[in-house]
């Protein structure tokens, strides 16, 4: 919307455990249990990765840098897919054509292959106080706490407290659970939880801009601080942390890493999620001057610049948003 001149406001309430500001902030390309490439990898990578750099060099501030991903595993199908994935035309960018050695022996245990893929890594934290700064000295952020009920429709546009405008894009969330616009969208939010952990002793290991991983994953952030993740959980969604969690994280790192942790902080957020585990923009079907963005699930960093784009094409120039992302793809 800046980029095209168009006024605009944000209305953001600041939640500190927002999953924006909990997020690991890692794109990894051949993701999840199945190992399968993201959605459109080859054109929403390097999407993202010329986004977060226009951004860089507009602030002169770097928060966006390459992540070496190492999957460990023995899974003969997982080796299996990753040995056809480094041969492949389409993803073989992605994935370090050799074994990768083994040269993490202080920290791995030795009872897995390992595979290195090539990911990235967005300080999620740094990303958010550049953008609110420039939104707050620009004068179009303002800090408050959204309420539906004081949300007016009027003739094709809404107005809110003394603002009028042609549209409002919902960007809340899990929240839109309770939307009454967008409620009954097929959400399947999920709670994650993450750890910041401290090495216990004096070892002294400078890794950088490398995540581990096997089920759980762990990541050195600076010499003796790691953070180490997570868990998906339906059942309670809350910001709660739980001992169930921490324990679930501290075993499937205990698993592939010989290191001792001391747990320093522990961090709760909801994933907003919805069925087939794709994002949802675009406007209301029957009230065009509503819209939402969500649905961006554990690939909030991966997805958010291309959906933004499509978003602000559409509610500018009224380019049609893809059918996989529409939130009109769903009966609500
Ligand atoms: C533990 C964990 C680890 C994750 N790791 C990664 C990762 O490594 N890589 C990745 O890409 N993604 C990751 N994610 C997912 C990522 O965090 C989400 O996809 C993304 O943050 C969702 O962004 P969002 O803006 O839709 O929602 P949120 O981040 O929840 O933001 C919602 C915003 O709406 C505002 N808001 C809500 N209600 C109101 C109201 N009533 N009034 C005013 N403002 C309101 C909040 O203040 C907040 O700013 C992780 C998530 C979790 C929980």
């Amino acid at each position: 919307m800046l980029k095209h001149n168009k006024k605009f406001i944000i209305i953001d309430k600041l939640d500190h455990s927002s999953a924006s500001r909990i997020a690991t902030g890692v794109i990894n390309p051949i993701s999840g249990q199945r190992l399968v490439p993201n959605w459109r990898l080859n054109k929403l990578c390097p999407f993202a990765q010329k986004y977060y750099a226009e951004i860089e060099d507009n602030f002169r501030e770097i928060f966006f840098n390459k992540l070496s991903i190492i999957k460990l595993t023995n899974n003969k199908i997982d080796l299996e897919k990753l040995k056809k994935l480094k041969v492949s035309n389409e993803y073989s960018k992605y994935l370090i054509n050799t074994e990768c050695r083994i040269i993490y022996d202080k920290i791995l245990n030795s009872n897995f292959e390992s595979s290195e893929i090539l990911g990235s890594h967005c300080d999620t934290t740094t990303l958010l106080d550049i953008l609110a700064n420039e939104f707050k000295k620009n004068r179009i952020f303002k800090a408050d706490n959204f309420y539906y009920e004081n949300l007016i429709l009027d003739k094709g546009k809404v107005c809110w407290k003394n603002f009028k405008a042609s549209n409002i894009v919902f960007c809340e969330g899990p929240r839109a659970v309770n939307n009454p616009w967008f409620s009954k969208l097929p959400f399947e939010n999920s709670k994650g939880e993450v750890l910041t952990l401290r090495l216990k002793g004096k070892k002294h290991l400078s890794i950088k801009s490398t995540l581990f991983k096997n089920g759980k994953w762990l990541m050195p952030v600076a010499e003796q601080k790691f953070m180490a993740g997570s868990t998906y959980c339906r059942d309670f969604l809350d910001n709660k942390v739980t001992n169930d969690a921490r324990t679930e994280i501290i075993n499937g790192v205990e698993k592939f890493c010989c290191l001792n942790f001391a747990v320093v902080l522990q961090q709760a957020a909801i994933r907003p999620t919805v069925k087939d585990h794709l994002p949802i923009i675009g406007s209301h079907k029957l009230h065009s001057q509503i819209s939402i963005f969500n649905g961006l699930a554990s690939k909030g960093v991966y997805f958010a610049p291309y959906c933004a784009v499509q978003l602000a094409n559409n509610l500018i120039y009224g380019n049609s948003v893809e059918r996989a992302l529409d939130v009109n793809r769903f009966i609500y």
